[in-house]
């Protein structure tokens, strides 16, 4: 009986040498030192490294974890439609939560550590099966796949978002047991090829783009975390992805999401303003809604700086400069800009441009001047477009 009982071993690390702490992250830590990539530097930033910033885990993990009991509810296991293997050869019985999984033994050694496992265990069968506490079955499911893989499988470009779900489960795997440092690499080139195909990330859902940031912040893959961003705000702009559910990712993950969480909200507003939605949104909306309308009110008042131009001189450019505030202001007040809705800065940045572009009277101040003026504006636009995210940093 106890031996029906009998957890499996904990996972842990071999060779230990600093500390008897069992969290998987930091052994997570201490297999990248090796590798080189430090891509997860633990929860609250660690010592060995002092460029690593302070950093809670992600909200959604901690309720993605916490609510999962891996515990056997059943007295009879339900056999794996995938992995309860019909092939008599196949003699290792392994149990994850209620599901009773079969499968060549040679294939669990693919570690020391599972190795152990079994030697402590003895041999199994469907009443006496490994124990395992650790996984959750979809994730135990995907590892199994991933050993009975063959190279050309494992070579397959992924078309389809379910395989990347199943190389965050993967993920998990080597998280959770040690020394699975070839199935990590593996992982990892995954995760980045994904992220850079840009048909399939076109071809995501939200709710996909979500569940793949949120993997990519809880491991700390940078990189992909950077592409992953522009590709979604990218989408945002070009309408090919709604604003409401990456606004709720950014608003998740405020500091990782800043761009996204700034285009998001600034497109969502937009829209509200197109549609005409009568504004009875609360909190985060109606406070972007007025930063970015206070944005423009601080613009129109007051002129951006026009900067002296090569064939000017100080005492010439004070006169640029005055016409230059006086057209600024008087196309601030136009017909044409008083149309486009006071939160849409971009639009009203580039309808500015256009305005002083064909501006007679502005024709007459010295034309470098001028010019370095609508560039000015340019920039202008781009910066505030660049910087949408800072725009909304205080926002929560
Ligand atoms: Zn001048």
């Amino acid at each position: 009986m106890s031996r029906d009982r009998q957890e499996e071993k904990r996972p842990r690390k071999r060779a230990r040498v600093d500390s008897d702490d069992e969290d998987p992250q930091q052994q997570q830590q201490q297999r990248q030192k090796v590798n080189g990539t430090p891509l997860h530097p633990g929860v609250n930033g660690s010592a060995s490294n002092p460029n690593t910033p302070k950093k809670e885990k992600p909200r959604r993990y901690k309720t993605m974890t916490e609510h999962y009991d891996t515990s056997p509810t059943k007295e009879v296991a339900d056999l794996d439609d995938t992995f309860y293997l019909s092939d008599p050869s196949a003699t290792l019985y392994i149990r994850c939560k209620d599901t009773m999984f079969k499968i060549h033994e040679r294939m669990f050694t693919c570690t020391e550590f599972f190795q152990e496992c079994l030697e402590e265990h003895g041999p199994t069968s469907i009443s006496n099966p490994h124990r395992m506490f650790a996984p959750r079955v979809e994730e135990l499911r995907a590892f199994l796949w991933a050993l009975y893989a063959t190279d050309g499988q494992l070579a397959e470009k992924i078309t389809e978002f379910p395989h990347l779900e199943r190389v965050f489960r993967i993920r998990s795997m080597t998280q959770k047991y040690p020394d699975l440092q070839r199935m990590l690499e593996w992982v990892n080139a995954q995760i980045h090829s994904v992220a850079i195909d840009s048909a399939f990330m076109d071809s995501c859902s939200s709710a996909a783009l979500a569940e793949f940031t949120t993997f990519v912040i809880w491991y700390e893959y940078v990189d992909e975390l950077a592409l992953i961003q522009k590709k979604w705000c990218e989408r945002l702009w070009s309408k090919s992805a709604p604003s409401v559910p990456a606004i709720q990712a950014a608003d998740e993950y405020p500091e990782e999401l800043k761009e996204l969480r700034g285009v998001a909200y600034y497109v969502h507003i937009q829209d509200m303003m197109d549609r005409q939605t009568q504004f009875t949104e609360s909190g985060a909306t109606t406070s972007c809604y007025w930063s970015l309308s206070s944005l423009w009110e601080r613009l129109r008042l007051k002129p951006a700086d026009l900067p002296l131009g090569a064939s000017c001189c100080d005492e010439a450019h004070a006169k640029c400069t005055s016409t230059w505030e006086r057209r600024w202001t008087s196309a601030a007040g136009w017909k044409r800009i008083l149309g486009i809705n006071t939160a849409d800065a971009l639009a009203l940045l580039s309808c500015l441009q256009d305005q002083l572009s064909n501006d007679d009277d502005l024709k007459v101040i010295n034309p470098d001047c001028r010019r370095a003026g609508l560039d000015e504006i340019k920039k202008l636009r781009e910066k505030t477009k660049d910087g949408l995210g800072d725009h909304f940093a205080g926002v929560v």
